[in-house]
């Protein structure tokens, strides 16, 4: 290969990636042990394309927030060393988890995520992505490919990268060109119709869906053009359109089983989904009748609720509850009593390490705090 083995201290470990645009390898400095990522430009780009390359590196250099890849300095005579044409190196901090694809495609998840891992992504991804809105940057290749994993002090944290299609809003914020990648790409980007910030709404609650469930929503094996046909028709809240053995095409408005969500969160997802999923791009993201009405602030609420498990040992089921902060376990065992038929003085409530609750004490004691999660549990194995 053409490529040099070494620069100055740096040392090329590896190919993490090829695409449309560029290579990308991994370097570690032989001092100090770094380690970056180096993302070089394909030789044989258009002039557009070639445009495009020096925003991304341009975007990527002032966006500075901990689920977006950060730009790292070009080590001092690599440019020089490893390029042969007059296009700029783009060095990114490393993340050695690798991308989301590879996650999805463990055996263990074949059928989806484990609820913990699919709150730790809804977090980072809605976090990453309403401060590019908020800069009026649109991604618009969301994908399980453009995300990365990176292990953090305590959990591991989701990065968003390949800004190379990212584009920056004008005042009148739409946009008319052509990008991204068929499966996750919002109709109105195929249709080459005006756009704005919900084409990244689309691809978010596709990714979303997929890690959910382990498949992609949207008949994932068909054509672009008896696609957009078909899923045209779809109704405003179906989350879900497939082929059965038959052929037959059906259309759904939950998430289907499989899962690994608890029945609460499941529903309010499912909400969530039939809002990021709206066929039409403006209407999408926004659910006029509640409060917050915008899909962000609603994630946010999800995310934030205070929920308790309750297993039931004579039915073997589990309850799940929302919790107030005021919520008193009395409070709790009423609630249990109407959905279990077992009178509040009968019942014993117990924590999982065998200790009994007192009726006046919080219930929010014994509640799973999703704001947390993944602090001090690696939700992947
Ligand atoms: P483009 O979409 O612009 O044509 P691309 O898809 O080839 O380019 P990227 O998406 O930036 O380029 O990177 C390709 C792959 O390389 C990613 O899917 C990921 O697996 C790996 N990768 C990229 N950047 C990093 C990084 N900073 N740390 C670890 N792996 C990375
Ligand atoms: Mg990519």
């Amino acid at each position: 290969s053409s490529w040099a083995q070494s620069c100055g201290s740096w040392e090329l470990k590896e190919r993490l990636g090829t695409g449309g645009f560029g290579n990308v390898t991994r370097w570690q400095n032989k001092d100090t042990e770094e380690q970056i990522s180096i993302k070089q430009c394909r030789q044989e780009l258009s002039e557009r394309n070639k445009e495009r390359w020096v925003l991304e590196i341009q975007i990527m250099k002032r966006l500075d927030h901990i689920n977006v890849v950060a730009a790292r300095e070009v080590p001092e005579g690599m440019q020089e060393m490893i390029t042969t044409n007059d296009l700029p190196l783009l060095a990114m901090e490393y993340c050695q988890g690798g991308d989301l694809r590879k996650h999805l495609n463990l055996l263990e998840n074949c059928c989806g995520m484990r609820e913990g891992s699919v709150l730790i992504l809804l977090r980072d991804i809605s976090s990453a992505l309403t401060y590019l809105h908020k800069k009026r940057i649109i991604h618009r290749d969301l994908k399980p490919e453009n995300i990365v994993l990176q292990h953090g002090e305590k959990r591991l944290i989701h990065k968003i990268i390949d800004l190379g299609y990212a584009k920056e809003l004008d005042q009148s914020s739409l946009c008319t060109s052509f990008v991204g990648t068929l499966q996750y790409l919002a109709p109105e980007l195929i249709e080459r119709e005006k756009y704005t910030v919900t084409v990244d709404y689309w691809s978010f609650g596709t990714l979303v869906f997929e890690c959910i469930t382990g498949f992609r929503p949207f008949l994932p094996t068909w054509q672009p053009i008896p696609w957009h046909n078909k899923l045209r028709t779809k109704q405003k809240d179906d989350i879900v359109v497939y082929e059965d053995l038959t052929g037959e095409v059906h259309f759904s408005k939950h998430l289907p089983q499989p899962n690994d969500l608890n029945s609460l969160l499941s529903e309010r997802l499912e909400r969530w989904l039939q809002l990021m999923l709206k066929w039409c791009p403006q209407e999408r993201g926004k659910d006029p009748n509640a409060t917050p009405s915008d899909c962000f602030s609603q994630l946010e609420v999800i995310l934030q609720l205070k929920l308790v498990h309750v297993l039931n040992m004579i039915s073997a089921k589990i309850l799940t509850y929302s919790v107030s902060e005021e919520e008193t376990v009395a409070d709790l065992q009423l609630r249990i009593e109407k959905d279990s038929n077992i009178p509040a003085t009968n019942q014993e409530l117990l924590l999982e390490a065998g200790l009994a609750l007192e009726p006046h004490g919080l219930a929010t004691q014994c509640a799973v705090d999703y704001t947390v999660i993944g602090k001090d549990t690696n939700c992947y194995k």
